[in-house]
């Protein structure tokens, strides 16, 4: 078992660009305005003393930085902006990548599983929020196929009032478990099993989420949309390409869309 990096921890970033001032950031925490206006990492290098080699940095600041960078790409939610501000990925993954935490980047996770970049778990979080049952920016109950290392679960924590997340391979179960355990979250529900049946104990959901990507959509996940309830996932289209695909539960049926092409690790059958 590795041990579980610290902060304030050393990361060797480069100089922010000079003159960078003017993030446009919308609708966070502190929101716009003067506690907006200069470089984090720069004003905390400045307040803090140097580093022998690099910067002595907290990981707020450099989550901050990592959140305004995803609404410089146009994240706009603000309940996403503010859960991927919150919770620690350098928790989540080794200690030999901590540096890399918050870089936007997938990394690795153990048994060939890798956690998803934090761009593309914001973007799938706030496609998840556009559910028409989603109510000022929340989400009720929300089924996650793939728990993997239990970053996403986290951040789902924050914007959905229950979470259920699934996955098949015992080790990565129990890591998630133990990732999750200090930041004790009441409304996550880790489950060890084959997300392909999706979870029928907590269905109806408002929102499914899976982390890996299958050759078609599990019948089982459309089944257990509440009305109103969005499905988003990542599949296969031809020629080998996967993309993001999105599935509303609506009154006159399933309606969906196929989305930017992404990455993901295969949706496997089975426990293991
Ligand atoms: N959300 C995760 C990403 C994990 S990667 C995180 O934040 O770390 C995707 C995960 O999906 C892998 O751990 C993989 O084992 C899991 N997975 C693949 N097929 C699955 C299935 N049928 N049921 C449950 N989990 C599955």
């Amino acid at each position: 078992m590795s041990e579980r990096p610290r902060f304030p921890a050393r990361l060797t970033n480069p100089a922010p660009p000079a003159g960078r001032s003017a993030f446009a950031i919308k609708n966070v925490a502190n929101g716009p305005g003067a506690a907006w206006g200069g470089d984090p990492l720069r004003s905390k290098n400045q307040a803090m003393p140097q580093a022998s080699s690099g910067w002595g940095l907290d990981s707020g600041a450099v989550r901050l930085r990592m959140v305004q960078k995803l609404a410089a790409q146009g994240v706009q939610a603000p309940a996403v902006l503010e859960a991927m501000g919150a919770v620690e990925r350098h928790r989540f993954v080794d200690s030999g990548l901590v540096n890399q935490a918050y870089e936007d980047t997938s990394l690795p996770i153990g048994l060939g599983q890798t956690i998803s970049k934090p761009s593309v778990v914001a973007r799938m979080l706030e496609l998840l929020l556009g559910a028409e049952g989603a109510q000022h920016g929340r989400l009720g109950r929300v089924l996650e196929i793939g728990t993997g290392c239990g970053y996403q679960a986290a951040v789902l924590a924050r914007i959905a009032r229950e979470v259920y997340s699934i996955e098949r391979l015992r080790g990565l179960h129990d890591k998630a478990r133990e990732n999750l355990r200090p930041l004790r979250l009441p409304n996550v529900h880790l489950l060890f099993g084959d997300g392909m049946a999706g979870y029928a104990k907590g269905a109806p959901y408002a929102g499914i989420i899976a982390a890996a990507g299958g050759e078609a959509l599990p019948q089982a996940w459309c089944a257990q949309l509440a009305l109103g309830g969005r499905l988003v996932a990542p599949m296969a289209m031809q020629g080998g390409r996967q993309a993001l695909v999105v599935v509303d539960q609506t009154r006159h049926g399933l309606k969906q869309s196929v989305l930017e092409d992404v990455r993901f690790v295969p949706l496997k059958s089975g426990i293991a």
